[in-house]
């Protein structure tokens, strides 16, 4: 099994030249040096900083336990103002991305990238993608990629560096499409979001040219990954990374199991969403990551929102590097049915994708009424026989623990299933249980 290609990668950008056993000490060394640079940065430059940090001395910054000390920046930081994040001039910023995010206040958060940090992204998508491709593959690209610097041609731009060729489709809309550019231009590997690739997997269940996907952004259901192994024979990797973070986190090695991280510009913790202490490696909680290198828009623990556990067994890969487990789901995407017990878009994903028939789906939750939870499931489908589906995806989903005590208990509603007749376009990368609320829709 080839090593994480992660690896040789950080201990170039560190120049480490020892041994792999040896060099753990060597990235706490690294990473902790990079924290109070970061901190250095963003206490003189950046106005947001120079405030929220105004008790944070580097004098008293020799440790990680210091470290967990230093206040943590949220989203609603990042919505208020984000200008006030910036360390360099507007005039060095090269690319704004807008993340509509939820809540009906309408603000969005904006993230900015100077060229330096766009060329760290590049760097990074190529040393990931050499995980799974190599000089001469083939990859498309199922996510926006039109504009300068956007996800899709920055990943195109890393392939091109290690001599694979690129091609950008954009989020998918018409299947047959992408079909019949696959087979013109021999495509083995996509790149995609989970629930786009599954539609594709369902649509067509035979694609002799196929090796390989990358399913990124989202939640990833267990039962993408094993329909795209039946159905096209592929060897599926999982990328973990949000805009904020510099687009990419973390990438699977050929172990498949869990994300190795980008440790060269990024610090990540696991905090107790509660409490906001670190817990025990090996816990679950939320992931919490501080960029190390980024220069127009540093983030000091920044909480994602994302649920995931550091793993301590060593990978079989050999690496030494740290992996996270699979995110599973987002913290404030969860939706409380009764007394702490909580419905993720996760739980419905594994039963409501387990059926074949299921093209993609999207899911609203009405609690207008209190004392009353009712979920709205809109399937798209390719079945002609909606009616039996409708029963037996109810029926599976009755058998989920929450749903089966809500609707026992009184306090939750048969779900309500009905057919949906076009793709889900909408663009959004991160599938959640959309809100319905007396001031409208929230999603
Ligand atoms: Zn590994």
């Amino acid at each position: 099994m080839k090593k994480t290609s992660l690896e040789s990668w950080l201990f170039r950008k560190m120049d480490y030249e020892g041994t792999p056993e040896g060099a753990k000490k060597y990235i706490e060394a690294y990473q902790l040096e990079k924290l109070r640079e970061t901190i250095q940065l963003a206490q003189q430059n950046s106005i947001f900083y120079r405030k929220h940090l105004s008790k944070v001395s580097l004098k008293s910054m020799d440790s990680f336990e210091d470290f967990q000390s230093i206040p943590f920046t949220t989203a609603g930081d990042l919505q208020e103002n984000p200008l006030n994040f910036l360390c360099v001039s507007q005039d060095e910023i090269q690319r704004i991305v807008t993340l509509n995010t939820s809540g009906t206040s309408g603000a969005s958060k904006r993230i900015y990238f100077t060229q330096n940090d766009q060329k760290l992204i590049v760097d990074f998508f190529a040393v990931g993608m050499s995980n799974l491709v190599k000089g001469g593959d083939r990859v498309l690209i199922l996510l926006p990629g039109q504009q300068p610097g956007s996800v899709g041609d920055l990943l195109k731009k890393a392939l091109e560096g290690i001599h694979v060729k690129a091609y950008i489709y954009g989020f998918v809309d018409d299947p047959e499409r992408i079909f019949t550019l696959i087979e013109e231009k021999k495509i083995n590997c996509l790149v995609g979001l989970p629930v786009q690739v599954l539609m594709l997997a369902r649509c067509r269940n035979k694609l002799s040219t196929m090796r390989k996907c990358l399913l990124t952004a989202d939640y990833v259901p267990e039962v993408t990954k094993k329909v795209l192994q039946e159905n096209w024979r592929c060897k599926v990797f999982t990328h973990y990374g949000m805009t904020e973070m510099g687009l990419g986190g973390g990438v699977e090695c050929e172990a498949l199991d869990g994300y190795h991280l980008r440790e060269a510009d990024l610090y990540f913790e696991v905090i107790d969403p509660y409490t906001g202490k670190v817990v025990a490696d090996g816990e679950w909680g939320e992931v919490v990551f501080t960029t190390l290198t980024r220069e127009g828009m540093p983030l000091i623990r920044y909480r994602t929102g994302d649920i995931a556990r550091f793993i301590q067994e060593p990978c079989p890969c050999g690496s030494i590097l740290k992996r996270l487990d699979k995110v599973m789901g987002r913290w404030d995407d969860l939706v409380e049915i009764q007394d702490g017990r909580f419905l993720d878009i996760g739980q419905l994903d594994e039963v409501i994708f387990g059926f074949d028939e299921v093209l993609d789906y999207d899911v609203f939750v009405d609690n207008d009424n209190e004392d009353m939870i009712e979920l709205h499931i809109h399937i798209k489908t390719k079945t002609d026989h909606f009616d039996v589906l409708q029963r037996d995806v109810k029926e599976a989903l009755r058998k989920i623990p929450v749903i089966q005590k809500g609707i026992t208990s009184n306090k939750m509603k048969f779900p309500s299933i009905s057919k949906r007749d076009t793709y889900m376009k909408d663009g959004r990368a991160k599938r959640k249980i959309k809100q319905h609320t007396k001031e409208g829709l929230s999603i």
